[in-house]
């Protein structure tokens, strides 16, 4: 009999989406708008801050919390972006990327059992951060728009039906991944009233807080922390990769009450104890940046976005315009597909391109089946290229 070494509530997962497209795009020397990744460096201000740390002997192991600069420009980071007064001594935890984040205060808030309510698609590290605590998940749909220049949303009712004796936690991601949707004060109020009628805690991915773009029906990123009632159960989450381009990095942060803070932290020093010493001073520079290179970034990512979503509709494909983020979705059935499954599995030798099926983000399959999704966190020539490759279709 086969050996089966790993753990029952692990065998679901297989390997990443991400590690899949990334692997067939090496392969087959396609151009990869699947895993989301900038294809240029972050600004020189920050990546000469990481050289000088390096060369500046910083290079033992940070304070189990992060190095004291990194959480002092995360609270005055939170303190200009949302009016947030967080001690950085007591209510900023330093993490190995938002994923760490998230794995570690789900490990931290939920007993075996006990339920989180998310939104899917989802982020495919949240499912297996519940399944590690023995939790279980139970998704609220958003659903894509019937007429492309819609939005997703949710059903207001499904997300009440999702809430039952044993939820513990509300996890939210918004700017949303894959979907581009950033959810208005309105969907937030809603969300915060079942927070609060069921005295449930909050946790907020919130890595694409800076790229809303400029046309977003919901005007601007609101965290769920800043609605009535929320900051003394939210615990919000985001990194440094996306804003700074620095995927690599792997430097995140947690915020909140420090109740809350000081869970995370308690399992967090056993996951990594620390990460990325000399990366850490390097982000405080980059939370210190001005309001300039924040809004040339968003500006600079929305051009990006323009410019892949005309060219997939000159492609055929029913494109949804997201409103944030780095990544599009589209209907693959204007082009004659059914499953994004298939249809990425064959794109690259089809027309050299690589996208991501939204499905597997889903737990009901058949709400994604017809949607892909696709990264334009790329080169203007690299997006044209796979434009004038995507038209081939
Ligand atoms: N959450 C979302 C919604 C993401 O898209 C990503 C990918 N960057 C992460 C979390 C993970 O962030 P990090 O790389 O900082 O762990
Ligand atoms: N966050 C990126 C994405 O959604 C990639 C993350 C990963 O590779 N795990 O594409």
């Amino acid at each position: 009999m086969p050996r089966t070494a790993l753990v029952g509530r692990m065998r679901e997962f297989g390997t990443t989406i991400f590690a899949e497209m990334s692997a067939l795009a090496t392969e087959t020397g396609a151009i990869n708008l699947g895993q989301g990744f900038p294809d240029t460096d972050g600004p020189a201000a920050v990546l000469d801050a990481a050289v000088e740390a390096l060369r500046g002997g910083r290079n033992q192991y940070a304070p189990g919390p992060g190095v004291p600069e990194l959480r002092q420009a995360v609270a005055e980071h939170q303190r200009r972006v949302y009016g947030f007064d967080y001690d950085p001594g007591t209510q900023v935890l330093v993490t190995a990327g938002a994923t760490e984040a998230i794995a570690a205060a789900i490990l931290a808030l939920c007993e075996p059992g006990d339920e989180v309510v998310c939104f899917e698609p989802y982020y495919d590290s949240y499912a297996a951060s519940i399944a590690l605590a023995g939790a279980v998940r139970r998704p609220v749909t958003l659903r894509a728009p019937v007429e492309p220049g819609g939005r997703y949303t949710f059903d207001p009712a499904e997300l009440w039906g999702a809430v039952g004796p044993r939820t513990r936690l509300l996890l939210l991601n918004s700017p949303h991944n894959p979907t581009g949707t950033v959810l208005t004060r309105d969907e937030l109020a809603t969300i915060a009233e079942v927070c609060r009628d069921h005295d449930l805690l909050a946790l907020t991915d919130e890595v694409y807080e800076h790229l809303v773009f400029t046309d977003a029906a919901a005007g601007g990123h609101v965290s769920l922390a800043e609605l009535p009632g929320m900051a003394e159960r939210t615990l919000q989450v985001s990194s440094a990769g996306k804003t700074f381009s620095v995927t690599g990095w792997k430097v995140g942060w947690v915020c909140g009450p420090a109740d809350l803070v000081a869970a995370v932290a308690q399992v967090k020093q056993f996951l990594t104890y620390t990460n990325a010493a000399p990366l850490q001073p390097a982000v405080a520079v980059g939370l210190g940046l001005g309001a300039g290179y924040f809004t040339a970034f968003r500006d600079r990512l929305q051009a990006q976005r323009d410019q892949l979503c005309a060219g997939l509709a000159e492609a055929g494909f029913g494109v949804f315009t997201p409103a944030g983020t780095y990544f599009v979705t589209c209907d693959i059935r204007p082009l004659g597909g059914t499953d994004g499954m298939e249809f990425c599995r064959s794109l690259p030798e089809r027309c050299g391109v690589v996208a991501v099926p939204t499905q597997v983000f889903y737990d009901d399959a058949e709400a994604g089946r017809h949607l892909v999704r696709f990264a334009f966190c790329k080169r203007p020539e690299v997006l044209a290229e796979a434009v004038s490759r995507l038209r081939r279709l």
